[in-house]
């Protein structure tokens, strides 16, 4: 946290040193250990990792501990070669390093700031990259991290000096502010203290997507009306957020670091800390030396909320009420709200017409002690849908699709992902929250689906103290003419078939990676030892029912769960299990085998029964993300709710069919 603005010229330091994170880990190795330097200028960007996930650059483990100097120890001890770690315990902070480098899309998958961190408190203060997923860009500049391309590293080490105003000409003008002050808490500090003067906005009226409608009438220090458009930087209030105990503990810190220890929030009503990530981490063998440490969280978790005030979603008698993202649908998400929370799949809340997405922990503690946040206004795509699914087909096809297509070729990078058109009508509630919360797997900045009858239903039910017109009134769509950056793509329902993300081969620098689609009719026999339905994902109410519709088929069939395969299903919260229990299908699952754990996330962080133990086991899950080492280290396919069920009975990997079992 100490100020530690960049100088105006930016120079490699005598005596520091470049890492090239490689594609040939072996390379990576001689970097670290036998004092290899190369030169940006005899390799190309084909030769460096893309694609690096923030479970690589900091796994679960690491996020115990809550000090960055401590978790920069373990920086990469995610990234595996023949199942050994490439970065041995404090590798990257030995090795002297003030720059390091990769390929494409550095930073996917989970918002944990801790990659970030673990990269800045080991010394690096230039990232480079040829692009960064959204969520760890803005993780970086609000570190205060300079991020550039590998033709300045080929400048810097020729050994010429660029201008910092180089490195930060890409951003807007307020984050151009907040690098300069050497991260966000520098930076909103000068802001409080009247030191900067922010530019008025300008932009001229015109019609606008959700994400922008939701910004724009949340804006502070604007005429009422003001317009805004893709790259404006604005200060916009929040309705409300949470964050986990994975997270808390670093909010907390931070605060009282900033703040002094009788630092208070403005509105703790609006916000909320969970107890949902760790409470089965003991069943994880990796995870039992670290409990100590995990009560540490837990026991900050509680300090903050009883210091803040804050909504309490804590354990009751080991149970969680639920996953964060789940519960904060069901209970204070609102239409049209602006929420923002320590977490990548906040934007699961975009189902609800909500702008959602996730934060790091220094922007979640500037935004719960300001009540507004510094946003720069994404660009969009739209994902217009027609038609209807054929049985068989759930939501998550349909994002396994748009993955191997749309965010594969990056259209949905640091996009507001927008929904809309007549096949929405025909996805439940559920299951549009299945395509937001993927949003983050796309890279994309977040997913929102427009309002409709059905949603407003939904939220009268599940939130009756708004009245069919409040809701009604909040919610947003898009302009007549609304401009989309990502273009407009018509998804036809119709057309989509079951898919699976494949777990590539990761010794062979081919990443396991949600954009790994392939259709099942194409991948052959793949024999699984684990189906694993749960998650933020896949543990809400109509995924239950699609497992509880394959279940009562296997019943019927007189089918069990196939000998040698584990079926899991953990719920994604307290009413979901209710649900269940009131069904019957609680007693069916049990009936036909399943393994029921309590709602909370679980095997999808690698904390809970249902991680793969040795590397030969293969998953089948329907959780979100199937980066390397995340569920454990065996082979993870990614897929439907419907599909997991089928594949636990079949034990292969099977699409459902009504006559699947006949
Ligand atoms: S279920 Fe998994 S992806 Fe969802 S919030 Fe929990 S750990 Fe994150």
């Amino acid at each position: 946290m100490a100020d530690q603005r960049p100088p105006s010229t930016i120079t490699l330091t005598p005596g520091k040193r470049v890492l090239f994170l490689t594609k040939d880990l072996d390379l990576i190795k001689q970097q670290l250990y036998d004092g290899l330097e190369l030169q940006m200028k005899d390799l190309t960007v084909d030769d460096l990792l893309d694609d690096i996930n923030t479970d690589v650059m900091t796994p679960a483990w690491v996020c115990f501990d809550h000090d960055p100097a401590e978790i920069a120890k373990n920086a990469y001890a995610g990234l595996m070669h023949n199942g050994l770690r490439v970065f041995r315990e404090n590798a990257l902070k030995d090795g002297q390093f003030e720059v390091i480098v990769s390929g494409q899309r550095k930073g996917t998958g989970s918002s944990r700031e801790t990659a970030a961190q673990c990269e800045r408190w080991a010394g690096i203060n230039i990232v480079i990259a040829a692009s960064f997923a959204p969520i760890h860009e803005r993780n970086n500049i609000n570190l205060g991290q300079l991020m550039g391309t590998h033709a300045m590293l080929e400048r810097l080490q020729a050994g010429e000096s660029i201008a910092l105003s180089e490195f930060t000409a890409k951003y807007d003008p307020v984050t151009q502010l907040i690098v300069e002050h050497g991260g966000l808490f520098p930076f909103a500090k000068a802001l409080k203290a009247g030191e900067l003067d922010l530019a008025p906005l300008n932009t001229p009226s015109r019609p606008m997507t959700m994400a922008e409608r939701i910004i724009s009438r949340n804006l502070v220090g604007q005429p009422e009306g003001q317009c805004v458009k893709p790259g404006d930087p604005v200060i916009a209030e929040v309705q409300g957020g949470y964050s986990h105990e994975f997270t808390t503990a670093q909010v907390h810190t931070f605060l009282a670091e900033v703040y002094g220890e009788g630092y208070t929030l403005p509105n703790p009503d609006k916000f909320a800390v969970f107890e949902d990530h760790l409470l089965y981490a003991h069943h994880n063998p990796k995870f039992v030396p670290f409990m100590d440490k995990v009560q540490t969280l837990r026991d900050l978790q509680v300090a903050f909320q009883q210091h803040t005030g804050v909504r309490d979603y804590s354990a009751i008698d080991g149970v969680s009420p639920g996953i964060c993202h789940q519960v904060a649908r069901e209970e204070f998400i609102e239409v049209g709200d602006f929420i923002q929370a320590t977490d990548s799949h906040t934007c699961m809340g975009g189902a609800s017409n909500a702008l959602t997405w996730g934060v790091g922990a220094t922007e979640y503690a500037n935004l719960v002690s300001a009540g507004f946040t510094f946003v720069k206004v994404p660009e969009s795509i739209r994902f217009e849908l027609v038609g209807s699914l054929n049985p068989g087909c759930t939501a998550k096809d349909v994002i396994l699709a748009i993955l191997a297509d749309h965010a594969r070729k990056e259209l949905t990078l640091n996009r507001s992902m927008e929904f809309g058109g007549p096949g929405l009508a025909s996805l439940s509630v559920d299951e549009r929250a299945t395509l937001c919360n993927m949003a983050t797997e796309c890279s994309g900045r977040t997913g929102i689906c427009e309002a409709d009858e059905a949603l407003l239903e939904w939220m009268i039910k599940a939130q009756p103290h708004l009245s069919l017109s409040e809701q009604r009134a909040r919610s947003v769509k898009p302009d007549e003419g609304a401009h989309y950056d990502g273009g407009v793509h018509v998804i036809d329902l119709s057309s989509i078939v079951p898919m699976v993300a494949h777990p590539g081969d990761p010794d062979q620098g081919v990443p396991s990676d949600p954009t790994n689609g392939a259709n099942i009719s194409d991948i052959g026999e793949v024999a699984i030892n684990i189906a694993y339905g749960g998650s933020c994902t896949a543990g809400k109410e109509d995924d239950i029912a699609y497992y509880a519709q394959v279940c009562q088929a296997a019943k019927d069939a007189g089918l069990k769960v196939k000998a040698g395969v584990d079926f899991y299903i953990q719920y994604g919260s307290g009413q979901v299990k209710a649900l269940a229990q009131r069904m019957g299908w609680h007693d069916l699952f049990l009936e036909v085998g399943v393994k029921l754990i309590d709602p909370g996330c679980g095997a999808c962080i690698g904390a809970g029964p249902g991680v793969s133990i040795t590397p030969e086991q293969v998953t089948v899950s329907a959780i979100n993300r199937n980066f390397q080492g995340r569920s454990g280290p065996g082979k993870l396919y990614l897929a439907s709710p419907l599909t997991v069920a089928a594949s636990a009975f079949t034990g292969t990997i099977s699409s459902w069919q009504d006559d699947l079992f006949a």
